[in-house]
This record gives structure tokens, sequence and C-alpha cells, in this order.
């Protein structure tokens, strides 16, 4: 089926190369000259038409993968034009018609079979009925304890609202709306509990529900994910869910065996040294690691550091001495 081809870039009167900053300054220009609240008689029905058409140009045009789909059309399609979308062209169809809600979107058709229905909010949202605000990622950092044993933490979201003055069309009577400067949307700070749960992962994503970009028209809020990230610990090293730990012998320690005391998450533990233990020696520690996908514990495994004594009394250097010469004679 054939719809009539748009030409976003002379709807706005940019080049095909303009900038996004050209793009936005040339749409807020023409957004303000035919805004329908300005016209009045014959010339608001034009305006209303003109408002839409620029509206769409911009919605295309500020997206960079829309911006990107559009440009591979080409340039020779003319305005009007009967287009037709090339085969092998990845596109949308939705008859046109009424949408479920009763509400028309408010874009072109040549718009609805390039991209389909169901885009970016804000200065169409009267079109839209309720909808549902958008899904949120954001990242908590924990250290290993607060991963492992599970805590509560506050953090701080910042997001966007809608301006309660101009409804999200950034655009108040002559001018640009004043409460939010003509963007349509008003930061939003809020402070937040959050629970996290015992053996969380390092990329897990804690999910609050409510929590997400604001709905729009009585439609509710999306939700926030925050992704977690694990920080860097001084005495653990995670590897999936194995940790690494070091420990520091004396000589006498690696050569005779000995039973020290070993960091877990779970607290210290007494571990046996075998006798003959070389550097870089890794002990095992089974299921003291963090719990894995399958909810087992990994294990955590402690790798042996030999230290040699930086500076001796007389009666040590007199053994290593005597040690020294017993080995040369054995
Ligand atoms: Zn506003």
């Amino acid at each position: 089926m054939a719809v009539p081809y748009q030409d976003y870039y002379e709807i706005l009167g940019v080049s095909r190369d303009a900038t996004e900053k050209e793009i936005k300054a040339a749409y807020r220009k023409l957004a303000r000259k035919w805004h329908p609240d300005l016209h009045t008689g014959k010339m608001k029905q034009e305006a209303e038409e003109k408002f839409k058409q620029i509206n769409e140009a911009y919605e295309v045009l500020s997206d960079p993968e829309k911006r990107a789909k559009y440009d591979r059309l080409g340039s020779s399609w003319r305005a009007g034009q009967d287009f037709e979308p090339p085969p092998g062209t990845d596109v949308h169809f939705y008859a046109t018609g009424d949408f479920e809600s009763g509400f028309r979107s408010g874009f072109s058709d040549f718009f609805e079979l390039l991209f389909g229905r169901g885009t970016r909010f804000g200065r169409t949202a009267s079109a839209w009925g309720p909808r549902r605000g958008q899904d949120v990622e954001s990242e908590i950092e924990l250290n290993l304890e607060e991963a492992y044993r599970g805590t509560v933490k506050t953090v701080q979201i910042s997001s966007g609202t809608v301006c309660p003055e101009c409804g999200g069309a950034g655009l108040s009577g002559r001018s640009f709306c004043a409460q939010c400067g003509g963007t349509g949307t008003l930061p939003d700070t809020r402070t937040l509990e959050v629970k996290i749960p015992p053996g969380i992962q390092e990329g897990s994503r804690i999910r609050l529900k409510g929590q997400g970009g604001e709905g729009l028209g009585g439609g509710p809020r999306g939700d926030l994910y925050l992704k977690v990230r694990l920080l860097p610990h001084p005495v653990f090293t995670v590897k999936g869910s194995d940790l690494e730990t070091e420990i520091v012998l004396t000589p006498e320690q690696a050569v005779l065996g000995d039973k020290v005391t070993v960091s877990t998450l779970d607290g210290p533990v007494t571990v046996t040294v075998p006798a003959g233990s070389r550097a870089g020696t890794k002990l095992r520690l089974r299921g003291k690691g963090l719990p894995g996908k399958d909810g087992a514990r990994g294990d955590q495994f402690v790798r042996v550091i030999i230290d040699i004594p930086a500076s001796l009394s007389e009666q040590e250097r007199r053994l290593y001495r005597q040690l020294k010469e017993l080995r040369e004679k054995a």
C-alpha cells in the first residue's frame, strides 16, 4: 500500500546534514510560529495541520535511530509522492483507523508505515489517552558484604516528571512554558529505601515497581531497575561465585606447616597450611564463596605468599647459616 511521502527536512526547513542543535532550533522556531493556540478562524486549522507535521518531523529527526532509518530511504523522494517501502525493509504496518483506546496517534500514515505506532510520548501525549511511564535503569553500588548478607540502601533517584504547567508540550501561549523552559519536563529527585536481598550478584537487576518514568494522562508510572555493581574489596577478589584472598606466611610456616586464621565472609576460620607449601599454592575453602546462580556457594581460594624477613637477629642468622651448611652437606 502506498502512502504520501513526508519530507521531514523540508518541513523543518533544514538541510539533510543538519546537526541535532540546528534541528532543535528549527523545531522550536516553527513550533512557536504554528502553535494552534496562537491562531484563530481559518488559520487555526492550517496551524493545527502544520503543528502536527512539525512535531512528526521533529519526532523522527531528533531521534538518531529513526533519523537513520528515514535517511536510508534516500534523498530522491519528493513530498507527497506515493511511497511504498522498498522490499526487504523492516517496516511495521498498522491498519489505520481507530486505535484500541479510541485515539489516533496524530502521526501520518507514512510515519506509521515506517515506524509503527507507540513512540516517544510527550508532545502528542494528549492524543494518546493514559500511557504507562517508561522503565528506567540505574546502577546501585554495593560492597561485597552488603551483597552477600543483604541490606537496606538509601538511594536518590533523579528523573524527569512531565511539566504540570504545559502537560509536556513545552509551550504556553505565545512563548515557551516558564515553568519548564520549553523542555516539557521538570527535574524530580526522590529518596528511596531499597531492600537488597542476601546473595545478590554483580549485574543482577532489582526491580522497583512504579518508581520509573511518570505515566501520562493518568497512566501508571514505569518501573525502575537498579543494576548491581560490586565495589572492589580490599581483601576479597570476586571470580564468578568464587573468592580469592591471600595469606602471608614466614618461610618456617611454609616449610613446617601451621594452623592460621583466615577471613571469610562468614567470619574468621582456622586453616591448616600443609608442610612444604610453596608460594602461589592455593588452599581451597569449600563453600566459602558467593552464592552462584544455582544457589550453591562457590569456594574461597587462599593464595600463599611467603614473606622473607627483611632483618634477622644474630641468632636467626646463625641458625639460617647452620641450615644452609646442613643442606650443602646432604
Ligand atoms: Zn512546561
